[in-house]
């Protein structure tokens, strides 16, 4: 770092969670840089700040390298969403992959620091609940979510190695279902296709019977669980990991909660009465996976943090947003 402004790198910062970042990294005096190609973020996100002097964004693919001089790179960009993701699934999984070894050899060159987004998705379908992070996983190698899941693991195995071969500091988390403000309207995960459909008085899509579960954090959280982690010197984290045995810096990020799919459906219309949704059952999509909660021990323990956003709070955060942004188009 020069001493004076801390400068930063966001891949996929166009995205939901990237352009949150984004935003509170600039409000802190941070030089950002955004490189993402826009599939499935939006211009719409960075819009505020294209003339701001401290802000730059450049539209590029991470599969093909980049440059520049960073303190610190965040790397976001992949589509989280499985109807985007398995929309191009090679394309998914090469950005998981290329996209991360082109952010760890720029910050082999550059000495940057790395943030990387990995995700509950390593898990797979899992037959440990909830998961800690020593859990290894349950997930189908050839499977139409695989171009995801096992390109989140190879990117975790290729950060595990830029540390142990050339001393890069890396520091993963595995994100638990995040929502909020910014995620796109046609997303198509299950938080913003509820409160869509009902503020459209469409019929809510329960797929399956809806008895599969998820566990909810609102995207502050997720934020404030970031930021602290990347102040933690690196000496600090090796001593922490190391004490629980692990030599590779990876946490759970998520709100331990769960909901059945149908609890969130049923909530979501209690918050938005009278629209005249109703729900409807679709197939489950193949390999969906039944039960998701994570186990944030870790986490607690290293950075003094746990969720403090309940879903009954921020789903009406979330559900003001789309209120205003489907009034606006
Ligand atoms: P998102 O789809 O809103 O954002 C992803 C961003 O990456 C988009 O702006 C997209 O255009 C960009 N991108 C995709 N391919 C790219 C490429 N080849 N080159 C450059 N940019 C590219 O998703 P999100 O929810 O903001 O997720 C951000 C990160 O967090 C992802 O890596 C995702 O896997 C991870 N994550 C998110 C969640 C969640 O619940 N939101 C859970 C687990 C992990
Ligand atoms: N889901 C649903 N209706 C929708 C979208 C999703 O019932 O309109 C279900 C989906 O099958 C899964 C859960 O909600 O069981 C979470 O899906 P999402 O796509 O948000 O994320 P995932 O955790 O599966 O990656």
């Amino acid at each position: 770092m020069n001493g004076l402004t801390k400068k930063c790198l966001i891949t996929g910062g166009a995205g939901f969670i990237g352009s949150q970042l984004a935003r509170r990294l600039l409000a802190q005096g941070c030089e950002v840089t955004v490189i993402d190609n826009l599939f499935t973020g939006s211009k719409s996100n960075i819009y505020d700040w294209l003339d701001n002097p401290r802000f730059t964004f450049l539209m590029h693919d991470v599969t093909q390298p980049f440059w520049g001089q960073f303190d610190e790179i965040y790397n976001l960009a992949c589509p989280a969403s499985p109807i985007h993701y398995q929309r191009n699934p090679v394309e998914t999984i090469k950005v998981s992959f290329l996209g991360m070894m082109n952010t760890l050899e720029l910050a082999l060159k550059t000495k940057a620091k790395v943030f990387h987004t990995s995700t509950s998705e390593v898990y797979g379908d899992p037959d440990v609940h909830p998961q800690p992070e020593s859990y290894w996983g349950h997930v189908n190698t050839i499977g139409i979510r695989s171009c995801y899941d096992e390109g989140k693991r190879a990117a975790e195995t290729l950060c595990a190695d830029y540390i142990r071969e050339y001393g890069v500091d890396v520091r993963m988390i595995r994100i638990f279902n995040t929502y909020g403000p910014h995620m796109h309207p046609h997303d198509g995960r299950v938080v913003s296709n509820f409160i869509v459909q009902a503020l459209q008085g469409k019929d809510i899509t329960l797929y399956g019977d809806g008895n599969q579960s998820r566990s909810f954090q609102f995207v502050d959280d997720l934020l404030d669980a970031i930021q602290k982690y990347m102040q933690i010197p690196q000496n600090e984290l090796k001593d922490f990991f190391k004490k629980h045995n692990m030599d590779i810096p990876v946490l759970n990020i998520g709100n331990p909660d769960e909901f059945t799919i149908k609890e969130l459906a049923e909530i979501t219309l209690e918050l938005l009465p009278n629209t005249g949704s109703k729900l409807v059952y679709e197939p489950l999509p193949k390999d969906d996976p039944k039960r998701r909660r994570p186990d944030i021990t870790l986490a607690k323990e290293l950075l003094g943090w746990a969720p403090r956003i309940k879903l009954r709070e921020g789903l009406p955060k979330t559900i003001e947003y789309f209120k205003k942004l489907l009034e606006n188009n």
